[in-house]
């Protein structure tokens, strides 16, 4: 035994060995009987207390912590605890600090009567949770701010982290989504094929998706995404994460790009160059399927004349409305196009010549019916026509010319009529 100042032989007993173990052990250690003297105490209370070992006279710790509590100028608090703690005989933990350091005193009664105290240093601990904290509230903000769907994924397919993006859009709280499994989440449209593309994230490859919206009531009709696997240092996935973002705006704006690029803005018609490229596609088509295929330049018979009689703007009226009349009479898969001032040009797939022409008579036999109203005024007009077949090894241009002399003939003819090239 080693104890000093004989302590409470109900305290366990302490060997030399166990001294050299305790001395070099990173935390205090100290015995204390059941009248407060203090027993065993190591190196690392000594330097803590400013107190040799062992001491020259009975130590009672409750007066050593008070006095040393006054000089570290720390609260009573923590000490009125402890106190209390101690008089309970509970089992009791406080943290103190201490130069700058974090200690906690671990109260630990003993069967025998007295206690233990362990005084751990934990200001790495401590330090460690502040900032993980601190990460954790810093990641939150920064995702929170994200104008997109942001969240973290683990192997399992859960939601670690869900931004506030997700809590808005999908009407779901974040607790709730996150935990959740994304399979559970996901709107039922949309979910075997983002299982699949989550599925290939986890192999380790970034997937890059164009979506729809999340439900048919959300703002958002297009989404672009990305689920990126995150790596641990063997290059194993630990987890996913997705970034998706709303694409409506760009993709409206992409629709009325080609909107503008495709038509002429008075009319709504296709321009010259798109009806262009629908003859190239039927010409292909009618090769393929070695079905028929007709064409027409349409145009209006002294159209001159109206700009000439009521304005400019009569006129324009009169073209908006020839576009919608020829609209009516054509089927969805013929196109129509606006290729000059009041010149229109009309592809009719899997069109004999036969169709075609009972297809112009309609127009032009509707058109000589109609009567413009503008400002009151009844205005008539009538069109002419050409129309070609399209026969094997024709090009488009060939095609597009044989239409044209055609309707020169219909013009030279004495106008409102359709004439066939031959
Ligand atoms: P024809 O029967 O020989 O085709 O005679 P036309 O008067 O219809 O033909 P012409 O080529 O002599 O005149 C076409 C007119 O169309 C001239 C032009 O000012 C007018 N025009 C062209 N584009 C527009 C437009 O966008 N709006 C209006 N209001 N007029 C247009
Ligand atoms: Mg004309
Ligand atoms: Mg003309």
């Amino acid at each position: 035994m080693t104890t000093p100042n004989s302590p409470s032989p109900r305290l366990p007993p302490l060997d030399f060995n166990d001294e050299e173990n305790l001395n070099v052990v990173d935390h205090g250690v100290l015995f204390v009987d059941e009248q407060g003297v203090l027993g065993y105490y190591n190196a690392f209370c000594q330097k803590l207390f400013s107190l040799e070992y062992p001491s020259p006279q009975p130590v009672n710790y409750i007066e050593l912590l008070s006095a040393w509590s006054d000089t570290q100028g720390l609260s009573r608090l923590w000490f009125i605890e402890l106190n209390k703690a101690i008089a309970e005989r509970q089992l009791h933990y406080t943290q103190v600090k201490h130069d700058g350091d974090t200690l906690e005193f671990k109260h630990q009664p003993l069967p025998s009567g007295g206690f233990v105290h362990c005084i751990y240093n934990i200001t790495r601990k401590v330090r460690q949770e502040q900032l993980s904290a601190l990460q954790y509230s810093q990641l939150r903000t920064m995702i929170d701010a994200m104008p997109c769907f942001v969240s973290l994924l683990n192997t399992n397919l859960q939601f670690v982290i869900a931004n506030q993006y997700y809590e808005r859009h999908l009407g779901i709280s974040r607790s709730l989504i996150e935990g959740s499994y994304v399979n559970d989440i996901l709107p039922p449209t949309l979910k075997e094929r983002h299982m699949n593309l989550l599925h290939k994230a986890l192999l380790g490859e970034t997937q890059h998706f164009d979506d729809l919206g999340p439900s048919e009531d959300s703002p958002i009709k297009f989404v672009h995404g990305a689920y990126i696997p995150c790596f641990d240092q063997h290059h194993n996935v630990t987890g996913i994460v997705d970034i998706t973002y709303d694409t409506t705006d760009q993709r409206n704006q992409e629709e009325n790009l080609r909107f503008l690029a495709e038509r002429d803005p008075l009319t709504g018609l296709f321009n010259r160059r798109k009806v262009m490229e629908c003859l190239d596609t039927e010409i292909v088509r009618a090769n393929r399927q070695s079905s028929p295929l007709s064409v027409a330049v349409l145009d209006l018979d002294h159209f001159k004349n109206v700009n000439d009689t009521w304005g400019h703007a009569a006129g324009d009226l009169v073209l908006k409305e020839f576009a919608l009349l020829c609209q009516q009479q054509i089927r969805k898969l013929d196109c129509l196009g606006r290729i000059g001032g009041e010149e229109f040009f009309l592809i009719m797939g899997n069109t004999d010549q036969q169709e075609a022409k009972f297809v112009l008579e309609r127009i032009l036999s509707v058109l000589r019916h109609h009567r413009f109203n503008w400002k009151q005024i009844e205005i008539r007009i009538t069109c002419s026509a050409g129309l070609a077949t399209w026969t094997a090894d024709q090009t488009n241009q060939q095609l597009y010319s044989q239409a044209d002399n055609a309707l020169y003939q219909a013009k030279n003819q004495g106008r409102d009529q359709i004439v066939i090239a031959t």
